[in-house]
């Protein structure tokens, strides 16, 4: 099949732009890449998969979805408070459209390029839809991973940026609203990844809003065997989100809507980094009762684990 090796050379060359790092011994070119993690570091390890059709509209830029592939999982190696290192890419493809390939290739370089992680490799397949799919590596000092299972009763929850922007982005995505900032705001999702870094071996538990801020707050409780008091008058909600769909409904793209990637943390508000007050919003605290108890002013709002509010 000489036409198929062709594209996949061709595919190649689109992402194998040089490493620049002296933690890659050898990148992409060979069987595998080689690399030289620093002394005395635990490693983190993260794979996201977006299938066409299921996690992003088929209609998503180009530069869009590759942009996106690698933010998520940057995401999630800020969840866990890692420094991103290296990333591979396995991606398949229904074709192999040249001008596609080199769009997609500026937007997932994009990404890497703003924390520093390094391409190093990837699987290239032919499929009936396009599936991309990233896997990252990052590192931390021993022991400073940040896991879902330290909340204590007694600490104050967090949230970093703005929650419910990217579940409205999502249902306006289709109207082709070009900049539209809650369009923006699914398809290049903001990785905390200063802020996660900033929470090694400080936050108690920690964990990205890819689900839904009630759903994954949720599970630090199960992980962590307690409860919490969220204070829904407190969630952070974007002007643009407001504007757009008004109170009642923001609030349930805040508590329920996915795919903001903002991070959701708590430890003792008397520890919390300098460095980072202003960049997040204390919305509720941890509690000893198990369950989660949601409050709007005095009224006490029911939710399931999905974030939606029952009637
Ligand atoms: P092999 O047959 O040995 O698995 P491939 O022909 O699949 O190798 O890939 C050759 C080189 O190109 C490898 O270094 C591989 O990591 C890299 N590569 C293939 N596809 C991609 C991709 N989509 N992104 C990054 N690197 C890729
Ligand atoms: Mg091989």
């Amino acid at each position: 099949m000489p036409k198929a090796v062709d594209e996949f050379d061709l595919i190649r060359r689109y992402f194998s732009r040089p490493a620049n790092s002296p933690t890659v011994v050898a990148g992409v070119g060979d069987d595998g890449a080689v690399l030289r993690p620093l002394e005395g570091r635990e490693l983190v390890t993260v794979i996201d998969t977006m299938v066409a059709g299921t996690h992003f509209p088929a209609t998503m830029r180009a530069d869009d979805i590759g942009y996106r592939a690698v933010a998520i999982n940057l995401s999630d190696i800020a969840a866990m408070g890692a420094e991103p290192r290296w990333m591979t890419l396995a991606l398949t493809l229904v074709e192999a459209d040249s001008q596609w390939l080199a769009t997609f290739a500026a937007g997932l370089y994009e990404a890497a390029a703003e924390w520093g992680v390094a391409l190093v490799g990837g699987d290239t397949t032919r499929g009936k839809q396009l599936v991309v799919s990233v896997q990252m590596e990052g590192d931390l000092e021993p022991g400073t991973a940040v896991y879902r299972s330290g909340a204590k009763p007694g600490d104050t929850i967090f949230v970093t940026g703005t929650v419910g922007d990217a579940a409205a982005g999502l249902g306006r995505l289709s109207e082709d609203t070009g900049d539209d900032y809650l369009v923006r705001r699914f398809v290049r999702p903001t990785a905390r990844v200063g802020v996660g870094r900033a929470l090694a071996g400080v936050a108690h538990a920690a964990i990205d809003v890819s689900d839904g801020l009630v759903g994954d707050l949720c599970k630090i409780l199960d992980a962590s065997g307690a409860g919490a008091e969220l204070d829904l008058q407190r969630l952070p909600m974007s002007k643009d989100l407001l504007a757009a769909v008004g109170r009642a409904q923001a609030l349930e793209y805040a508590m329920g809507g996915g795919d903001d990637y903002e991070l959701c943390f708590t430890l003792p508000e008397s520890e919390l980094p300098a460095a980072i007050a202003d960049k997040v919003t204390a919305i509720g605290r941890m509690t000893s009762e198990s369950g989660l108890v949601c409050r709007d002013g005095d009224t006490v709002v029911a939710v399931d684990d999905a974030g939606y509010r029952h009637f």
